[in-house]
């Protein structure tokens, strides 16, 4: 006999890089779920994830989509989280899990929260994997494997629930870890949402050169400008709402690389060696620190 999967039925409510990896992930390992249910904004999306067939239905009526669902996972932009969770809050059964994989975790808390209805279990989640593509043809089975997902459950939450989240993740290659958000939303604004912020912005200074530099620019583009502009080709949408919503700790984050900066750019003026040579050299240990740990 084989084993029942994890959920009956998984809703996902966004499928684009990150649903449609859940999709696919669900599909190719098994055992994650019995059927998967997947609603998106536009017409279009709704058309193409039906025509790769990476879930068993498409709904665009997210209520709909919801209905009869054990397991729910917000797959959307933060910033319409909010309209989302007030659109099928009436239509989660009893004992549903809700979900999600928001980057930003204390808006998650903020916004959601207050429309979860007795007796659902909400457990957020975000995992630490992505890439610069967007929409249902970025997705893929494997972009979680080996990455982190971090867990963010509000104090009080069945356990049972929290360890089923944690499962999906596991079975999808992740390995998981328990945060509280706050702590969540810092250590994302230094790892994760300054580095685009500063991506974004490089990329619009070299863009406001005059037409013969910035020609020069893409031209001779070396590797550092071009990682730059990898990280700035993610979606503008995306990358809007985490910003908005991790305000307070990514300003802090800004402030402290201004200070540093300033630093740096001090001692490239007065020709200061020792500290130049510091700092370069803890951003090799740092690089290979992450190789070492299998994240680089
Ligand atoms: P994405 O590829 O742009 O996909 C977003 C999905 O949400 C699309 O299916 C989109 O539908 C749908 N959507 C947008 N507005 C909606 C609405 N009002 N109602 C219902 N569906 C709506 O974005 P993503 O990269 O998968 O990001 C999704 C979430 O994952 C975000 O919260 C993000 O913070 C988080 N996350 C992203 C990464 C990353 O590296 N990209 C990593 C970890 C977590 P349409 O296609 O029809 O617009």
């Amino acid at each position: 006999m084989t084993e029942a999967p994890l959920f009956r039925r998984l809703t996902l409510l966004g499928c684009g890089l990150i649903g449609g990896s859940i999709a696919r992930a669900a599909k190719v390992r098994g055992g994650i779920a019995g059927e998967i249910v997947a609603n998106a904004r536009s017409d279009a999306s709704l058309a193409r994830i039906a025509e790769l067939g990476i879930a068993d239905r498409v709904e665009a009526d997210p209520a709909a989509a919801v209905r009869g669902a054990d397991c729910v996972i917000l797959c959307a932009p933060v910033g319409v989280y909010a309209s989302l969770a007030a659109a099928i809050a009436p239509h989660l059964g009893p004992g549903a899990i809700l979900s999600d994989v928001g980057s930003t975790k204390q808006s998650v808390l903020r916004d959601v929260g207050p429309f979860v209805p007795e007796g659902v279990h909400f457990v957020p989640a975000h995992p630490l994997a992505g890439t610069e593509h967007s929409g249902p043809d970025a997705g893929f089975a494997t972009l979680f494997e080996g990455r982190w997902c971090l867990l963010t459950p509000p104090p009080g939450t069945d356990a049972g629930s929290v360890a089923r989240v944690a499962e999906l993740w596991k079975r999808m290659g992740s390995m998981v870890s328990v945060m509280e958000p706050a702590h969540h939303d810092r250590v994302l604004a230094i790892v994760s949402h300054l580095p685009h912020l500063i991506a974004f912005t490089i990329c619009g200074t070299a863009d406001d050169l005059a037409d013969e530099t910035r020609q020069q620019v893409l031209q001779f583009a070396a590797s550092g400008f071009r990682d730059f502009t990898r990280i700035a080709a993610s979606d503008p949408e995306m990358w809007r709402d985490v910003f908005l919503n991790n305000r307070e700790a990514l300003l802090e984050m800004l402030a402290r690389f201004t200070e540093d900066a300033q630093a740096m750019a001090r001692a490239v003026r007065w020709g200061d060696v020792a500290y130049i040579e510091d700092k370069i050299g803890r951003g090799r240990k740092i690089r290979r620190s992450l190789i070492e740990i299998n994240q680089a």
